[in-house]
């Protein structure tokens, strides 16, 4: 189980060692029980004469439950301020938390509480031998799980339909999306017949599933190419998407700002105005997108103009470094405290989709400026954020054909998963 562990926090040097070995030990964890069939060893026998659990429902406070117990006004106000002075906890939430009550059996009294307000935190009261009550805080760590998932596009199809239908959760097919438009135009690179998988995290508590964690790793059979992404973390610790020879996948701009919106008018040298009416250029692309959808900044910079004109509307034009500029246009408002001089980060909302200025109905008109010259989005090369230095490189790379040797066993069984 440790290897494994290492395999993904690639935290030292050993495994480019014990490579081999570890491809070995992944085949080995890839553990033959389905999903369905998830181990529940160690999971704590309830034995309902000594333990109960009430989930907390609104009109239940402390006191109430802890009477209910059979507890005295005096423990409640004892066990209320050792919650308070060593938890923090003052009441508990409705729907949300969880009251456990033990006893050594049946007849006894409650001997300790565990307040569980998240699946990876309880708070656990005993009693002490003096009559007291002491508290602890214990935090629970995840049993993480691989998974993969891969799909096909069909016919008519868009990668999100294609993802749900692959049983990809909302939220990872979200991230992926958001991965991949780095790399994708999801209007022109994505045809029938084309497939792709992910591999993510699941955590599971008790044998339970509970969330998600991080995307590990995506392909896409681009048309323009395969697109591949992997999550590894650097020696400094901090964690990123690299693409399969070991490159920054994030970019510092975003082609598609607005995540899944469909694009209704590319960039061109030459074309009719729809408002005009004669043919002129198209500066930047229109994504279509209902009034008031958040405009995420492509990239982080700074806030250079904001404004309105006749033709983009309200807009906003951001700097992102010495080479690269982008505006968005015909927005119905701006994000509240971005003026300009404003500091923006990737994917802060800086206003609203409408349809102001020359527009034939809501969409956000998104032009790159480079070098002063405006260029085409969506095939424009974009510099990445981070790229690997020397040492790290290898590491990715050792780490990238282990993880390729556990996806290809995956992909053989998906119901199987990698232990993590
Ligand atoms: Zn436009």
């Amino acid at each position: 189980m440790k290897k494994a562990k290492n395999i993904l926090t690639t935290n030292n040097v050993a495994w480019c060692v014990l490579g081999l070995a570890i491809i070995l030990m992944i085949v080995a964890l890839i553990l033959i029980f389905t999903r369905h069939g998830a181990n529940t060893s160690g999971e704590i026998t309830t034995d309902e004469d000594r333990r109960s659990i009430v989930v907390v429902s609104s009109g239940d406070t402390l006191s109430k439950l802890l009477t209910d117990q059979g507890f005295s006004d005096a423990q409640v106000l004892e066990i209320a301020q050792v919650l308070k002075s060593d938890a923090d906890i003052t009441g508990l939430r409705a729907d949300s938390d969880k009251i456990e009550f033990v006893r050594t059996d049946s007849q006894s009294p409650v001997s300790k509480i565990v307040i569980i307000p998240s699946p990876w935190r309880q708070i656990e009261v005993t009693s002490t031998t003096d009559g007291g009550w002491q508290c602890k805080t214990v935090e629970i760590q995840p049993d993480k799980r691989a998974v993969y998932r891969s799909g096909e596009i069909l016919d008519g199809d868009s990668f999100y339909l294609a993802g749900a239908r692959a049983g990809i959760p909302d939220a990872i097919l979200a991230e992926v999306y958001d991965l991949l438009a780095f790399e994708m135009d999801f209007e022109r690179d994505v045809r029938a017949g084309q497939k792709f998988y992910v591999l993510y995290e699941e955590n599971f508590a008790n044998g339970k599933k509970v969330d998600n964690g991080n995307v590990l790793a995506v392909q896409f059979e681009a048309l323009r190419g395969n697109v591949k992404m992997y999550r590894f973390k650097k020696s400094d610790g901090k964690t990123g998407y690299y693409d399969e020879n070991g490159n920054g996948a994030i970019k510092s701009l975003k082609r598609t700002p607005i995540n899944n919106a469909k694009i209704t008018s590319s960039f061109s040298n030459r074309r009719k105005h729809p408002v005009l009416g004669y043919t002129r250029a198209h500066k930047g692309v229109d994504f279509r997108a209902s009034t008031g959808t958040p405009i995420p900044a492509a990239g982080a910079g700074r806030v250079v103009a904001r404004g309105y004109n006749s033709g983009h509307g309200n807009y906003i034009k951001l700097r992102h470094n010495s080479s690269f500029e982008t505006l968005y246009a015909h927005m119905s408002r701006f994000a509240k405290g971005v003026v300009v001089g404003t500091t923006v980060k990737q994917g802060q909302t800086i206003g609203y989709v409408g349809s102001t200025g020359l527009s034939t109905g809501p969409h956000l008109h998104y032009e790159i400026i480079k070098d002063g010259k405006h260029v085409n989005p969506m095939t424009v090369k974009l510099p990445a954020i981070s790229n690997l230095g020397q040492a790290d490189k290898e590491k990715f790379l050792e780490y990238r054909k282990t993880l390729d040797a556990g996806i290809e066993q995956l992909s053989q069984h998906p119901d199987w998963f990698i232990q993590l």
